[in-house]
């Protein structure tokens, strides 16, 4: 079999009704943009952290939106807080507050 370098992620079912979304909505009501995320990934193409890291703010709102919490304490830590993110976002959403919100509620 050929090595391409790199592997599919494994199947895997996410039950929302199982998930803790409370985050998401703590968040949503200190950071209303939040809601208005597309997840087009802009910001993490840009992200100054992510040219070093896997830090992904996409992902990041993806996962919480979900209610898939795991590492994202650890994760949201990374952030420099540099605004390229912000800059470059078409929405418009204050992704910095939302680092700095989510920084708060997981404290
Ligand atoms: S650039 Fe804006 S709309 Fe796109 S994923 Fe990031 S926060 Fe969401
Ligand atoms: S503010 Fe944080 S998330 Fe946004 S580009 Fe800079 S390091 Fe990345």
């Amino acid at each position: 079999m050929i090595n391409f370098g790199y592997t599919s992620n494994k199947d895997r079912q996410i039950v929302f009704d199982e998930n803790d979304r409370s985050v998401y909505q703590i968040l949503q009501s200190k950071e209303p943009s939040v809601d208005i995320c597309i997840q087009c990934g802009t910001c993490s193409s840009t992200c100054t952290t992510g040219q070093f890291t896997q830090f992904s703010l996409r992902q990041i709102i993806v996962n919480i939106h979900r209610g898939e919490m795991d590492f994202i304490n650890e994760d949201i830590r990374k952030c420099m807080f540099c605004g390229k993110c912000q800059l470059v976002c078409p929405r418009s959403v204050n992704t910095r507050n939302i680092i700095q919100v989510l920084i708060t509620i997981l404290n």
